[in-house]
């Protein structure tokens, strides 16, 4: 499953968003499947309204998620990327998540150490994004050395050298990679670094419990800061996640949260977005034994998605029926579409969309 990794200042609430993430997977685990869960890893449902619908319509045995990986990535601190605080190992571990989930304290406690006075949201971001950049700059500067070399007589390098010299630039005025526009082919003269700043990213304001639905003036901040980046911002209250998803029985779950006036936990906006985050889309099986939901990429073709479900799909893969989940619902089952002309035949070249309702015809 692809990772989105969860970092922030100390205090700030990781640990806090990360057991409800664990504890959320493990009341999951508990219902259908096992599945093993590292100390700082977590494998999460992705809520999805469309999954329900399907699995009322054709009452499975089964109904089976699909999941993302959370990873918990602690001690991140000023100096990090000068191995301050073991920083150099928690910015490698950041090197091998696909998205960044940035907690940024929001809330008010005098009892909850900010070792950098009076809260402020913006240069809490900062701090963290300076040391992601640090970093950067370093892999860069490395590879810069290696690339002048042969720039001089080979054309590719010369333009390598090209986009390390922006990259470079861009970082030095304390700016993110993400934010230097890059063509698609000027990103492959990068994509061995791993850069830390290219990954995109999403924040969570964790705020008090009164501004849980609306915001504080700390969260609106943060907003305004990074705007410009486009990137989204989730209002939470991480502790309250965190008692949400400690609670076993759903009863007491919808009492607890119809008393702060929530429809869902906030970690269910949390997860969808990680998932749009990491460009994902979503597929379905409907059948007796199970309705399923299966992740793939965008701009997937139809032997590519079947290989989620087993690499001989791929290979054996003679062609689809497909039917659109709007379809499907509108119908309500698949004899229903396919008397309707609503299941279509698709072949190797189709790409999947999100929400198909897909059955694979294979060679073993
Ligand atoms: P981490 O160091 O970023 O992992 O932070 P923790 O999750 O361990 O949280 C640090 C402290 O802040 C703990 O005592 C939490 O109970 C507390 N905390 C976390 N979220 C909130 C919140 O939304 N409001 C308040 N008042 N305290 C919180």
């Amino acid at each position: 499953a692809l990772q989105a990794g969860i970092v922030g200042l100390p205090n700030v609430g990781k640990s806090t968003l990360f057991n409800a993430v664990s504890n959320s997977a493990k009341a999951q685990a508990s219902n259908y499947r096992f599945c093993t869960i590292e100390p700082n890893v977590g494998l999460v449902d992705v809520p999805d309204e469309r999954l329900a619908k399907l699995a009322e319509l054709v009452q499975p045995n089964r109904v089976v998620p699909t999941q993302i990986e959370i990873v918990d990535i602690a001690g991140l601190v000023r100096g990090a990327s000068k191995g301050e605080g073991l920083g150099n190992k928690f910015l490698g571990n950041i090197r091998e998540v696909d998205a960044i989930i940035h907690v940024i304290r929001c809330f008010e406690d005098e009892n909850i150490l900010r070792e950098e006075g009076a809260i402020n949201p913006v240069s809490d971001k900062e701090i963290i994004d300076t040391e992601l950049q640090l970093k950067d700059l370093d892999s860069v500067e490395k590879k810069m050395q290696k690339t002048e070399k042969n720039a001089k007589f080979d054309v590719k390098a010369k333009a390598e050298l090209e986009v390390l010299q922006r990259c470079k630039a861009h970082l030095e005025q304390g700016k993110s990679i993400r934010s230097l526009g890059l063509a698609p082919e000027e990103r492959t003269a990068i994509a061995d670094l791993f850069l830390l700043t290219e990954k995109p990213v999403l924040y969570v304001a964790n705020v008090d419990e009164p501004s849980m639905h609306t915001g504080n003036k700390y969260s609106e901040t943060l907003k305004a800061a990074v705007a410009e980046e486009g990137a989204e911002v989730i209002i939470m209250n991480n502790s309250i996640e965190a008692q949400i998803s400690e609670m076993e029985e759903p009863e007491d779950k919808a009492l607890f949260m119809d008393e702060y006036g929530m429809k869902e936990p906030a970690l269910n906006r949390l997860i969808r977005s990680a998932y749009h985050l990491l460009n994902l889309q979503t597929y379905f099986t409907a059948g007796v034994q199970e309705v399923r939901a299966w992740t793939i990429g965008q701009g997937w073709k139809a032997p590519q998605a079947a290989s989620v479900i087993h690499t001989d799909f791929e290979k054996g893969f003679i062609k689809a029926e497909v039917i659109g989940y709007d379809d499907y619902v509108q119908y309500g089952s698949e004899s229903a579409c396919r008397d309707a002309g609503r299941l279509r035949i698709e072949g190797k070249e189709y790409i999947v969309k999100d929400g198909d309702v897909m059955h694979f015809r294979f060679n073993v």
